[in-house]
């Protein structure tokens, strides 16, 4: 429970201070600026990031639902955590 660097109530996002890009929750790394497809993903998203681990699941989105989300193999996303 620290104090948020963010102004963003409720949503704690780390960026990488030299370039803004997100940081993934799970690894630790910055992640990859990435145009979500129709197929990939089941709503619409002008532009967010992946991780750089292709393994990984965990995107963030811009826009109206700024956030790191959980995408899954059949294009669901769940917000993460
Ligand atoms: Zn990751």
């Amino acid at each position: 429970m620290g104090a948020s660097q963010t102004d963003v109530p409720g949503n704690e996002v780390q960026v990488q201070p030299s370039t803004g890009t997100p940081i993934c929750p799970e690894h630790a790394t910055e992640m990859i600026a990435h145009s979500f497809e129709p197929w990939e993903i089941n709503q619409t998203v002008e532009s967010g990031f992946r991780c750089a681990n292709l393994t990984c699941g965990i995107i963030y989105i811009e826009g109206h639902a700024e956030g790191f989300y959980t995408l899954e193999p059949n294009g669901e996303v769940t917000p993460y955590p």
